[in-house]
């Protein structure tokens, strides 16, 4: 049988589970080409731990040169064309052509879209913004520290919330927190609404106990990075000493000028089979977007990036290899939700059900922030 080659474009959570199962998978001689710009692989959970201080950032970070050693050509480069008819990409001005594509191209964070919002910093989603806030929060002694969503949709439904509950931790930690204040300021009308209403009301209890403020549905038009204050679309204004944003995000511009954007720049997949609407060209992750019953779409997060990269890697290797079967992805997905002090909460559920998802949110204990430690330890044994 003749040689094949897939192409993974990124090498982020979904494309760096969806390169070695494919590996995995497919005959030796078969090739897998992973394309991604950044030389390091980033585990961006444990990004959380950076901020508040538990992690160091070369251990949330790793080379990707053990992958390449398992048999998986990586190529550094920026993909600038995506051609999904023929199956070929453009890296760094060379063509690349696959009798597969796998898009794992995430999502572009896009801080200028808001004004000022890039010369205030405090970027959670970026490893050096983390670093950042960190060192920021350790050297206040009193003052605002605003957690602010830029906008919708953003990865990691969770993350700014368990941002807000591990920074109010830490100044407690601190022996500060009677002389700071806590906000979130979020464009969303209501915390993992997706999830539904029972997981909302959680996350809302458990930061209130907390003493942290929550302004939903709160969109900010301008930042003042030189005042340090926010503006509101409602008009209201807000003063911080210390801001940890999650910026706007967009669908990479690669995606966004070629034939597989939608509308809105994201990729319309097949819920169950992650392929686009060109033969052999799938999407996984932040880059798709997958609209459910109730009217919002799939959440942007790792945990579907990933399995959405299993179902695809397996289904390639049915079609190309006749190994196994074409497989589906049910919608299933979980997450842990961190609160400081070593306790976290832990969500997890069909997001497929119909007419609604049906998520079920833990009791908070020590047991899951363990558990999310586990998970950590038993990411970078799987995939490096
Ligand atoms: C702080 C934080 C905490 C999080 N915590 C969790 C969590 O606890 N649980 C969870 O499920 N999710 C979590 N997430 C979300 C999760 O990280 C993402 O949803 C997940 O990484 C999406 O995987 P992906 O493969 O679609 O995209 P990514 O992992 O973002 O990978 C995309 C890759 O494509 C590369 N790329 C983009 N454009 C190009 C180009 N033109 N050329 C070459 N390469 C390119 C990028 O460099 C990147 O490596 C968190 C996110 C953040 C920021």
């Amino acid at each position: 049988m003749d040689k094949r080659t897939v192409l993974v474009l990124g090498g982020g959570t979904g494309g760096l589970v969806a390169a070695s199962v494919l590996r995995r998978e497919l005959a030796p001689e078969d090739r897998v080409v992973l394309v991604e710009r950044s030389p390091k692989h980033t585990f961006w959970p444990s990004v959380l731990w950076l901020m508040s201080g538990s992690r160091r950032a070369e251990q949330v970070q790793r080379d990707l040169l053990p992958v390449a050693r398992r048999g998986i050509e990586v190529r550094h480069g920026d993909i600038t064309e995506i051609d999904p008819e023929r199956r070929r990409i453009v890296v760094d001005g060379d063509m690349l052509a696959g009798d597969a594509l796998v898009v794992a191209l995430g999502a572009t964070l896009v801080p200028e879209r808001v004004p000022g919002l890039a010369e205030a910093g405090g970027n959670f989603y970026t490893v050096e913004g983390a670093m950042r806030i960190h060192d920021q929060i350790s050297n206040l002694q009193r003052g605002r520290v605003a957690v602010l969503v830029a906008d919708v949709p953003f990865k990691c439904p969770a993350a700014p919330y368990e941002a807000a509950m591990l920074l109010e931790s830490l100044l407690r930690r601190h022996h500060v927190r009677d002389e700071t204040t806590v906000t979130v300021y979020a464009a969303e009308p209501a915390p993992m609404a997706v999830a539904g209403p029972a997981v909302s009301q959680g996350v809302v209890e458990v930061i209130g106990r907390r003493g942290i403020d929550y302004r939903p549905s709160t969109k900010v038009t301008r930042v003042d990075p030189a005042a340090k204050r926010l503006y509101f679309d409602s008009g209201q204004e807000a003063d911080f000493d210390v801001l940890a944003v999650v910026p706007p995000h967009a669908a990479p511009e690669a995606v966004r000028n070629s034939p597989l954007a939608g509308p809105n720049g994201w990729i319309a997949i097949d819920p169950a089979t992650c392929e686009t609407r060109f033969a052999n060209v799938f999407a996984i992750g932040d880059v798709t977007t997958v609209p459910l019953k109730l009217g919002k779409p799939l959440p942007k997060a790792g945990v579907f990036a990933g399995g959405q990269a299993e179902v695809v890697a397996h289904t390639l290797a049915a079609r190309l290899r006749g190994r196994g079967r074409e497989q589906r992805f049910d919608g299933h997905g979980e997450c842990f939700i961190e609160m400081g002090g070593g306790v976290a909460g832990f969500a997890r559920g069909n997001f497929y059900a119909e007419p609604v998802p049906q998520v079920q949110m833990f009791r908070a204990g020590r047991h899951w922030h363990a558990a999310k430690v586990a998970y950590e330890r038993n990411w970078w044994r799987s995939w490096f």
